[in-house]
């Protein structure tokens, strides 16, 4: 299970810091606003173009939470 909790917001970046229960590995998670880029310290992320599972879980999160205030926004 992936743990994402947010570390600070900026204009230009958004830290996310997620932690793998399952290896006890901690990781840097950076989204850079103006370019619309993900970055993560882990090796996948540097050999491979796609998302590693760090970033999925980050997006996966901010999307339930948009998900969650238009819920209770539309009152369903
Ligand atoms: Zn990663």
């Amino acid at each position: 299970m992936m743990r994402v909790k947010k570390d600070y917001e900026s204009l230009r970046n958004k830290a996310f810091t997620v932690f793998n229960t399952a290896n006890k590995k901690k990781h840097s998670v950076i989204y850079k606003i103006e370019k619309d880029e993900w970055c993560c310290d882990c090796t996948w992320n540097s050999l491979k173009e796609t998302h590693c599972s760090h970033i999925k879980a980050v997006i996966k999160k901010i999307n339930s939470k948009k998900a969650e205030k238009l819920v209770k926004k539309l009152g369903i």
